[in-house]
């Protein structure tokens, strides 16, 4: 077969001497490593993990070189796969890219068909990204909660921690598109009016939630939680969710460390659901992907999203780290001014 690429561009992450080094550079097909399904990406996305990765934190990337960018979507231009034919629009999220298979902050990518999703109807390559792999914690996240008997007629209001950001921004939209009842926690009182938007029922200071408490439970006040924050807002939330209501935690942007009692699971049977995004198999995939298409309002996931072109992901890489990012960040990899 002819190839139909030779160079391309990408951000490489580097370890010359075992220091962090990080740019856009002039790439060779031949530096793609094995994988059934040669991708031509459109769009990637930012992400948590991405601001780590291309600011030289450790945690995320566990090979070198690597080519940063988690989650991408584009359009098949080889594919080995009977899945996969040339032009099919294609998404993919979280399956080790960006961490242990080159990622999508590339004008290429190749990789195994397990790890690859047809771009629902309906949807552009850019509203995958949109969505991303923040998107799909969400959704994965709802019906996690979903699972475990939480319906939009249940009583109470569904609260999403980390309310303005990725995750956040997107579990609340989905949420109440969905009909439930949302308080969506947040730092940023400026973000009060978006948030309301996007259909949050109340907001909360999370000054409020992270007040450290000896006590083992307090008031139930929650029919149910998404908690993008961990740490001491992860322990609030669990004191304080209804009797036999759950938690998805899927994320650690406020702290890893977990102190808590037993009391909330042996006194008010509260299910903590662990959300693991790269871990889900590829029905899973397809079954999230699906509810994304139905559940995700593509009005509002217009208004939360900004593009920026590729050189920019390592501002704003800095600046989701320190947790300054509205809702999306969608990435251009084919614009570079
Ligand atoms: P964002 O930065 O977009 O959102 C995180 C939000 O958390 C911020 O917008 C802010 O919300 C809040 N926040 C930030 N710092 C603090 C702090 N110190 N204390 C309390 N709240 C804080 O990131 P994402 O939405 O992309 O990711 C959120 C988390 O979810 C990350 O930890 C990420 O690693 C994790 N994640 C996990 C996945 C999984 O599969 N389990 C998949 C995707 C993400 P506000 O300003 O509203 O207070």
């Amino acid at each position: 077969m002819i190839p139909t690429v030779t160079t391309f561009k990408a951000v490489l992450v580097t370890q010359p001497d075992g220091k962090f080094a990080v740019d856009i550079q002039d790439m060779d097909r031949s530096m793609l490593a094995e994988g059934e399904v040669l991708v031509r990406v459109a769009y990637s996305s930012l992400n948590y993990k991405d601001g780590l990765a291309v600011t030289g934190k450790p945690g995320v990337i566990r090979n070198f070189p690597m080519v940063p960018g988690i989650d991408f979507a584009g359009v098949v231009e080889e594919s080995s796969s009977d899945e996969f034919r040339a032009g099919d629009s294609v998404v993919i999220t979280g399956c080790g890219t960006g961490e242990t298979i080159w990622g999508g902050y590339s004008q290429y990518a190749r990789l195994d068909a397990k790890c690859i999703v047809p771009l629902p109807q309906g949807m552009s390559l850019q509203q995958a990204m949109a969505i991303g792999t923040a998107g799909f914690t969400a959704m994965q996240s709802v019906m996690a909660l979903e699972h475990h008997g939480l319906k939009p007629d249940s009583t109470g209001e569904v609260l999403v921690t980390g309310a303005a950001g990725g995750v956040g921004s997107t579990a609340v939209a989905i949420l109440a598109k969905l009909g439930y009842k949302v308080a969506a926690s947040t730092g940023r009182p400026e973000y009060h009016d978006y948030l309301r938007d996007l259909g949050a029922t109340s907001i909360l200071d999370r000054a409020e939630l992270q007040a450290p408490s000896k006590r083992p439970l307090d008031s139930e006040r929650w029919a149910a939680a998404i908690d993008s924050v961990g740490g001491d807002t992860l322990a609030a939330v669990l004191r304080s969710v209804f009797a036999h209501g759950s938690v998805a935690a899927c994320g650690l942007a406020g702290g890893a460390a977990l102190n808590t009692t037993v009391f909330p699971f042996i006194l008010r049977g509260v299910n903590l659901l662990g959300i693991d995004s790269p871990k889900v198999d590829k029905p899973g995939r397809l079954a999230i992907w699906s509810r994304l298409a139905t559940d995700m309002p593509l009005d509002l996931l217009n208004e939360m999203t900004q593009v920026v072109p590729l050189k920019r992901v390592f501002d704003v890489g800095e600046l989701i780290i320190a947790g300054k990012i509205r809702g999306r960040t969608v990435i251009d990899v084919n614009a570079f001014e």
